[in-house]
């Protein structure tokens, strides 16, 4: 148990057919106003604290911090009416679970994620993973806009629950865009990436992740991926 894998959780272990990011503009428009259409990747790898300072330039950092709360009300009451049909047309890539089982006896596994909490569990919860992952040791779209700044933050939490450290490539960081491996690349953790998201294998690997692969569908390849 040396390692603390940190999981990205959309394009990395499932996808909820673009019903969340539904969710998610509903709850921008209802609390904020339309905001300015943005591009098929513009979603991608940022938190979603950093997503609504982008979609409303106007309201300054500050403003978004103050009304982040009424954001998270109306984006969960959102999700919660939509349960049935995130269960019904989220999936789950394959390969994840039986890795994520695989690695259950060797390593602690949290999420690293641009979701605000809630909506990371009701993902996990819907797509039948939340059993495998410590949502207490993660790190979320609601704990800091800047993506980088998850990852002390679940190494703290991975500490206090679990009653030791992890730093530098004990720390392995698993997801499916750029700011995926500049985050963990920041805090020296290691980096895979992961192609099942809008990013290629091509686009990836020139971030230079320490691995890119596919997909996780090859369960030796990927233990070796993140175990090192
Ligand atoms: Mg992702």
């Amino acid at each position: 148990m040396d390692r603390l894998i940190l999981w990205d959780v959309d394009g990395t272990l499932l996808t909820t057919d673009g019903i969340a990011a539904a969710a998610m503009q509903a709850a921008m428009r209802q609390v904020v106003g339309p905001s300015a259409p943005m591009e098929r990747t513009s979603y991608a790898g940022k938190t979603d604290w950093l997503i609504i300072r982008e979609s409303f330039p106007s309201l300054g950092g500050d403003g978004v911090a103050e009304r982040l709360h009424e954001f998270i009300a109306a984006y969960c009451a959102g999700l919660e009416l939509q349960r049935a049909a995130l269960a019904a047309r989220s999936r789950v890539f394959g390969g994840v679970s039986v890795l994520l089982e695989a690695l259950q006896t060797t390593a602690r596994q949290a999420p690293l994620t641009g979701n605000i909490v809630a909506a990371a569990r009701i993902k996990l919860e819907c797509t039948g993973l939340l059993h495998l992952l410590d949502v207490e040791a993660g790190a979320y779209g609601d704990d800091h806009y800047d993506r980088a700044a998850l990852v002390p933050i679940a190494a703290g939490r991975a500490a206090a629950r679990y009653g030791r450290t992890f730093s530098g490539p004990q720390i392995v960081i698993v997801g499916d865009t750029p700011n995926d491996i500049v985050c963990g690349k920041a805090n020296g953790a290691r980096t895979v990436a992961v192609a099942t998201g809008p990013y290629s294998l091509a686009e990836l690997a020139a971030c230079s992740p320490d691995v890119a692969l596919p997909d996780l569908s090859d369960t030796d390849a990927a233990l070796a991926a993140i175990l090192g």
